[in-house]
């Protein structure tokens, strides 16, 4: 193996120190105590243990955590009527809304209904819109992580040849935005991408969002690479034990990359750092307050 492996699960400790030490200022000199809802309808596992974790870290970092839990019977209607009272309630300062919903919920709707000042998440089409016209705003918490991380390896993206494989709202066109943002050279790739292996090879630095085990091969990577890893793919490994790969083979690139983030413990801890530090973010703007700054952001480094 000769890539260096990208320690996001350090990386995300270390932000989440400058995020409880932020809130610490805030509170102590300020009164204010950043608050998170997060907002839960039904019982899918997957959310359960991604929400008991994002509750767990807001409460550690010395934040306020408001857990709404409903019935999958839930209706559009009903959950409407919990956000506009979270949006109204001032001890709140960040709502989250886990994604999936229940079919009878249209998530467009509920997405757009969350105030933007609060929309921790960065999917509000007015955040997403702030986010591709070079305006302050709140930028989804995947892609800030994956910033964060290539960061680490290449403190200035400028100039450098980035790929994205994957164009989702939540990860790969907030991603490309953010890179454009850095100055990078961007191309988005996708499911109908021609030769995408030659495409990824042109990478300085490949980010893999696609939700595919294991796609993203050895001769896929130029040597020196830089590789962010977002997939999480739930597999049957030897002895039919479940585990989890990305969407990069990870032995055989990590022979030819520079630097590469694992799965587990690369992009993924990063998120939830980077949900608290937009929390702080929001309680900041709200009150008209400077933002603290994580260097999540271009304007970040200009603080
Ligand atoms: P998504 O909405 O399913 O989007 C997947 C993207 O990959 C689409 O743009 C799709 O192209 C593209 N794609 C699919 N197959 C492809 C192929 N064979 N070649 C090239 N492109 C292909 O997924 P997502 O929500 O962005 O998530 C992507 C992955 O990241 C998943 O594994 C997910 O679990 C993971 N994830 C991790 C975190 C974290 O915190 N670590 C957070 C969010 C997501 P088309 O647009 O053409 O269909």
């Amino acid at each position: 193996m000769t890539a260096k492996i990208i320690d996001g699960k350090a990386i995300a400790a270390d932000l989440r120190g400058k995020v409880a030490d932020a809130v610490h200022r805030l509170s102590r000199d300020r009164g204010i105590t950043p608050g998170l809802a997060v907002v839960l309808v039904g019982n899918n596992p997957a959310s359960e243990s991604y929400v008991a974790s994002k509750i767990k870290m807001t409460a550690g970092s010395g934040m306020r955590s408001f857990d709404h839990r409903l019935p999958k019977e839930t209706s559009g209607a009903e959950l409407l009527g919990l956000i506009a009272r979270l949006n109204a309630d001032p001890t709140v300062h960040g709502i989250l809304v886990q994604l999936p919903l229940p079919s009878q919920i249209d998530a467009h709707k509920i997405i757009a209904a969350v105030d933007p000042a609060k929309d921790v998440d960065g999917f509000n089409p007015v955040n997403a819109g702030r986010l591709s016209a070079g305006l302050p705003g709140l930028a989804p918490c995947t892609p800030l992580g994956c910033i964060l991380l290539a960061k680490t390896v290449q403190p200035s993206l400028q100039g450098l040849e980035t790929v994205v494989i994957g164009r989702s709202n939540i990860v790969g066109k907030p991603l490309a935005q953010l890179l454009l943002a850095e100055n990078a050279t961007v191309t988005v790739a996708h499911s109908k991408t021609r030769e995408l292996p030659a495409v990824c090879r042109r990478a300085d630095v490949l980010f893999a969002a696609v939700g595919r085990p294991e796609l993203v091969r050895h001769d896929w990577v130029k040597p020196g690479a830089t590789v962010i890893d977002v997939g999480v793919n739930r597999v049957t490994g030897a002895a039919g034990r479940p585990r989890i790969v990305g969407d990069v083979a990870f032995t055989e690139v990590a022979q030819i990359a520079g630097a590469i983030t694992p799965v587990p413990g690369g992009a993924g801890p990063m998120t939830i750092a980077c949900l608290l530090a937009n929390t702080v973010r929001a309680a900041c703007a709200i009150a008209g307050l400077r933002e603290p700054a994580f260097g999540q952001r271009p304007s970040d480094d200009r603080e």
